[in-house]
């Protein structure tokens, strides 16, 4: 089978130009684990960067556990923003195709009026490799969508190990989903979330659920002011809303402006992007050492003499670690 000849400059072009078909093909260079293709998909990431003045887009993070409502809701969410004008792109980050091959966040048709839309683009999450890998073709493919003209970024996770994290380090606002819960249930939300979150929605507040839900968001804030001193800047507000006939749905994004603005006039926007980045190029650094170390074949060849000195009790895990590391910095 010939290769097909992947043009950088012209895959370029069609990405600004917004043309789906191109940027599909470039997510996929993008999404790829060859070494030929990494390297031309950081040309391509380069020959599309933003030109000074560029719109800067709104990211968005969404999180919330299977069944709170996520696709419903940002289908909504989606179809209202467009109706404002914008245009709308959908990301996923799941960390369980990684780990099994299926996901959690599905493959069933979600969104289904979002999915039709012309200035919608909806992207499942990548399949192949680490919950680092993943990332890292979502944060380049974040940069492509917008050098397309996608000028909202909904970043959707499940709270699955560390994806709440990873999506909360590549957004501007990162959004928990959560049902009406009082009482001894609020102790089953993680509070690690709660942290990382910007804003919280209690989803599903309609019908007979309504009142709930409005009991559940007062004492979640409480619950909030614990976690986020009085003294922050941002505050994050707990909100409710029902995806399903779209109550709550301005009051969101109204929210996430005004964080935007906040931060903004604080000075904190930019920045928070700005250390997003040198935060990134250091876990990169990080997750490749640490493969370099693994695959070294010193240390390979090493460990399980040592293992097993340290079982033995022959070896302490200080020096071992030491030899080790004398190991890996030997030529090869
Ligand atoms: P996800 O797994 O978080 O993406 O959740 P889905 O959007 O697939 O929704 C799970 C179920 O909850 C579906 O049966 C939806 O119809 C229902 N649902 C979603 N949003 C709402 C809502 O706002 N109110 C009510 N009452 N049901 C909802």
């Amino acid at each position: 089978v010939a290769r097909r000849v992947i043009d950088v400059d012209q895959l370029a072009a069609q990405v600004r130009a917004g043309e789906r078909a191109g940027l599909a093909r470039a997510i996929t260079l993008v999404e790829s684990t060859r070494s030929d293709h990494r390297a031309l998909a950081q040309q391509l990431l380069l020959k599309v960067s933003p030109d000074p003045g560029a719109v800067v887009s709104n990211r968005v993070g969404i999180t919330g556990v299977p069944g709170v409502g996520k696709s419903t809701f940002i289908d909504a969410l989606g179809m209202y923003l467009i109706g404002q004008g914008h245009r709308v792109a959908v990301l996923a980050v799941d960390p369980s195709s990684t780990l099994t091959g299926g996901s959690i966040l599905g493959d069933k048709t979600r969104m289904e009026r979002l999915s039709v839309q012309r200035d919608a683009f909806i992207r499942p999450s990548p399949t192949a490799g680490t919950l680092g890998g993943v990332a890292k073709a979502t944060r380049e493919t974040i940069v492509l969508l917008e050098a397309a003209g996608y000028d909202v970024i909904l970043v959707e996770t499940v709270g699955v190990g560390q994806s709440e994290v990873t999506v909360a380090n590549m957004v501007d606002a990162f959004c928990f989903l959560t049902l009406a819960r009082t009482g001894d249930q609020l102790q089953g939300i993680k509070k690690g979330v709660l942290e990382l979150a910007d804003l919280v929605a209690v989803n599903k507040a309609d019908g007979r659920y309504e009142l709930e839900a409005k009991a559940a968001a007062r004492e979640l804030q409480g619950a909030m002011r614990l976690v986020h001193p009085r003294d922050s800047l941002w505050r994050p507000p707990v909100l409710t809303m029902s995806g399903l006939n779209g109550t709550g749905l301005d009051t969101f994004w109204d929210t996430v402006l005004t964080h935007r603005r906040v931060l903004t006039e604080a000075g904190e926007f930019a920045e928070k992007r700005r250390r997003q980045q040198v935060d990134w190029t250091w876990t990169m650094v990080h997750d490749s050492l640490l493969r370099r170390l693994s695959d070294n074949p010193n240390v390979k060849a090493l460990r399980a003499t040592v293992e097993q000195q340290i079982h033995d009790g022959t070896m302490t895990p200080a020096l071992a670690a030491e030899e080790i590391l004398r190991a890996f910095d030997e030529r090869t």
